[in-house]
């Protein structure tokens, strides 16, 4: 069976500029999801920000599976046509999994078709994590409930789509609850938003959390990779009667 070709994008910028979060994830919070996921089933790349065309050329996403999107200070730099590229791969069936502070890039928004807000508070609070969805592939092996420890809070109402459908929601120490994991499809592209991953916290390292990415890598490859149809039809599968009226000329109404 040939390997899921898994492109794993970082902003990659606090880890370069904040002492705290380089301690916590030196190589960058991509390279510790990589090598978390790391397999046989995948094939891991890297891409970022500052590389030419963000690291995301024709080549690398036509040669991508599924993208994860990890993006929080600097969704502005992100290139529009970069955007619109990625949009197209997904409605093509690349699948897109978008980590934490993602829900307000550029990527998720468009996709998802809603500005994507919620509230958030960060004191390092305690987060419950509940999988509501036990039989959805992205739960697989994952217990009814899990802890972490410190996270940032994300509060309800979360700005999405309607037909975002949940397979985790989140309690916070705070009070606030949380669909800290949704899945939903546009075109023949298959997207997960996963909430847990700020910066400033060991979230990547968790045996839970990796799980849930890998879980959403299997689910979210590709099915069908193909440009929507967009020629016109000339035949018909049935025979259709000549109706004997040209009707954008005749203006008229039969019945
Ligand atoms: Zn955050």
């Amino acid at each position: 069976m040939s390997k899921i070709r898994v492109t794993i994008w970082n902003e990659f910028r606090h880890e370069r500029k904040n002492e705290g979060v380089k301690k916590i994830y030196p190589e960058g919070l991509h390279k510790a999801i990589g090598t978390g996921i790391a397999c046989d089933e995948f094939e891991i790349r890297y891409a970022t920000l500052d590389e030419p065309d963000h690291g995301l050329t024709d080549e690398v996403l036509d040669s991508t599976d599924v993208l994860i999107w990890w993006g929080h200070a600097a969704h502005a730099e992100v290139r529009d046509e970069i955007v619109a590229k990625v949009q197209q791969h997904v409605w093509d069936g690349m699948g897109l999994i978008c980590l934490h502070s993602s829900h307000m890039s550029k990527i998720f928004r468009l996709l998802n078709g809603t500005s994507g807000k919620l509230h958030w508070r960060e004191v390092g609070e305690r987060e419950r994590i509940w999988c509501v969805n036990p039989a959805h592939p992205i739960a697989a092996g994952i217990p009814e409930t899990f802890v972490l420890e410190h996270e940032e809070m994300y509060g309800e109402p979360f700005c999405i789509a309607w037909d975002a459908q949940p397979v985790f929601i989140s309690w916070f120490e705070g009070g606030e609850v949380f669909r800290s994991g949704v899945t939903f499809q546009r075109g023949n592209g298959r997207i997960f938003y996963f909430r847990p991953g700020h910066e400033a916290y060991r979230t990547f390292y968790n045996e839970m959390v990796l799980r849930v990415i890998s879980n959403g890598v299997r689910w979210a490859a590709p099915t069908l990779r193909a440009p929507y149809p967009k020629t016109h039809r000339e035949g018909s599968y049935e025979p259709i009667s000549d109706k004997g009226v040209d009707f954008p000329k005749a203006g008229i109404i039969l019945n």
